[in-house]
């Protein structure tokens, strides 16, 4: 058996991405290191790849060698209590740089080109709990009290692009404590805010439409992607918001507007829309209802309201459904596999950078898997099987080395 998909792997991140330069130029605040900070951070972001499961399992495979191949012989790797210093003084904006380089590249080399929906470009957002933990808090925990115990947590929100492979994680915020509302749903829309602007800036024209739950369904956030010029579509629930309770009786007397067969989920769809006013917001919006049928009985809706009236109802349908990929394919990925809600180091300033090294690891396989592997894609569980297979296969190649001091 060759070292087929590690080689590719690295060889990719190495020269499409160019990951040793992001990672040469890391600082960190310890006083003397006998490790750069780039020495100490390549064997996280490579665990991450491989989807360690722990710190533990991390310290493990530094001690059994097993990236021992991929630095040159005289460079040492550090193990976990370096590690753990090293994340809680790191620089982070050393890592949203890596991150904004990647998405970047990844647009310069036409990922995007043919859209991510129809020719859509189109980006999700929604929040999450993370780093949850019953013992292990800090100063900018949010706290949540369940009888006698305390449970401490982060919140984070995320904007990643959904339909087509790869769905690259553009960025996240966190909440912050004391500058956020305590309350949910106000919290998390603030942070939101934050986040377009910050993502709009940095990568423009990237995203074109952009779709959140319901929480978001108020003239704030309207008025906001208006200021970011992109479009935005909302799911609307119960709610509150007056034009949205009229217009959603007044919907209800139309005849539809069109109606097709889903065939992937085997569903008789009708749509129905409207346009409407809502105050606060100058100019006017379209309200869209979804009725699905499964053989001939069950029904449910989708509601969603948009600032576009040119998208085709059938593909506010697909943007709509693709909401959930963010959910499905982009939390899982950093959860389930790389233990996202599991509490590595707490600490505010170590949140942050594992939460960018994470979604890093995420993008660069996701990158690998759909752009460079593409005719042969295997799943990433089986790329990652096979990578860590051949880890332990690999002999010195100075090809294969990264440099990253
Ligand atoms: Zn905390």
């Amino acid at each position: 058996m060759g070292i087929k998909y590690l080689a590719k792997l690295v060889k990719y991140i190495k020269e499409v991405y160019k990951i040793e330069r992001g990672i040469s130029k890391l600082r960190d605040k310890r006083r003397k290191p006998i490790y750069s900070t780039g020495e100490v951070i390549l064997p996280v972001l490579f665990g991450f790849m491989i989807r360690i499961q722990s710190f533990n399992e991390l310290n493990n495979r530094i001690k059994s060698n097993d990236f021992r191949r991929l630095v040159s012989r005289k460079t040492k790797i550090p193990l976990i209590d370096t590690i753990r210093d090293t994340l809680k003084g790191i620089n982070v904006q050393g890592l949203d740089d890596i991150n904004v380089g990647i998405i970047k590249k990844s647009v310069e080399n036409k990922v995007f080109r043919k859209g991510t929906i129809e020719g859509y470009k189109v980006a999700a957002i929604d929040g999450t709990k993370i780093f949850g933990s019953n013992k292990k808090s800090c100063e900018e925990c949010i706290v949540t009290v369940k009888g006698e115990k305390k449970h401490y947590s982060h919140s984070a929100v995320f904007i990643s692009t959904v339909g087509k492979k790869p769905r690259l994680v553009l960025d996240f915020e966190l909440y912050k404590a004391g500058v956020d509302s305590s309350k949910k749903a106000e919290g998390e829309l603030t942070v939101a805010k934050r986040l377009l602007e910050k993502v709009t800036n940095e990568h423009k024209n990237l995203i074109d439409i952009v779709v959140y739950d319901a929480l978001a369904c108020n003239s704030v956030w309207i008025n906001h992607c208006y200021k970011c010029n992109v479009i935005a579509v909302v799911q609307v629930k119960k709610n509150n918001v007056k034009s949205i309770k009229r217009i959603k009786i007044e919907t209800n007397k139309e005849d539809k507007k069109e109606n097709w067969y889903d065939k992937n989920r085997a569903l008789e769809i009708k749509a129905y829309e409207k346009s409407f006013y809502m105050d606060n917001v100058d100019r006017p919006l379209r309200y869209v209802k979804f009725t699905k049928k499964k053989n001939d009985k069950e029904y449910s809706k989708v509601l969603l309201i948009t600032t576009s009236f040119e998208i085709p109802l059938k593909v506010l349908y697909k943007i709509i459904s693709a909401r959930w990929d963010i959910e499905n394919s982009v939390f899982n990925n950093l959860k389930t596999y790389s233990a996202l809600d599991r509490c590595f180091v707490h600490n505010i300033n170590a949140i942050e950078a594992i939460s960018y090294l994470m979604i890093i690891a995420s993008n660069l396989m996701q990158l690998f898997i759909n752009r460079r592997l593409k005719s042969f894609i295997k799943s990433q569980k089986e790329v990652i099987r096979l990578i860590i297979k051949e880890l332990y296969l690999l002999r010195e190649n100075k090809e294969l080395i990264f440099n990253t001091t």
